[in-house]
């Protein structure tokens, strides 16, 4: 079975990528809005790979981050896949627009 590695640097290439979201997040926690208790407690309570989609919705970098970065709370991040794919709440504003509705 061949390794990662051997697949024309993948791997090599997603540590590359994940070093680089990680200084941006350490940078953003440093910055004034990642020091709002808000924001601070979300960061701490949140999986460590959902928080550079919530940064990205309180950069204002994408409407879509922030969909999926509201919905990714308001199931409590867990299972966020199946549950918000699985969503029963029609009445919720963001239902139409929920991420996951065509698998993963
Ligand atoms: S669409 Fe569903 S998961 Fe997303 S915010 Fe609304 S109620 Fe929550």
């Amino acid at each position: 079975m061949p390794r990662k590695d051997d697949h024309g640097g993948l791997l090599a290439a997603s540590k590359t990528s994940a070093a680089v979201a990680n200084k941006k997040l350490r940078k953003f926690m440093s910055s004034s809005l990642g020091q709002v208790p808000g924001v601070a407690r979300r960061l701490a309570q949140m999986p460590k790979i959902l928080r550079s989609t919530y940064v990205r919705a309180l950069t204002g970098r994408s409407k879509g981050d922030s969909i999926t970065a509201f919905c990714n709370e308001c199931v409590g991040w867990e299972e966020r896949f199946k549950r918000i794919r699985e969503c029963p709440s029609i009445g919720c504003p963001l239902f139409k627009w929920r991420p996951y509705q065509g698998g993963e």
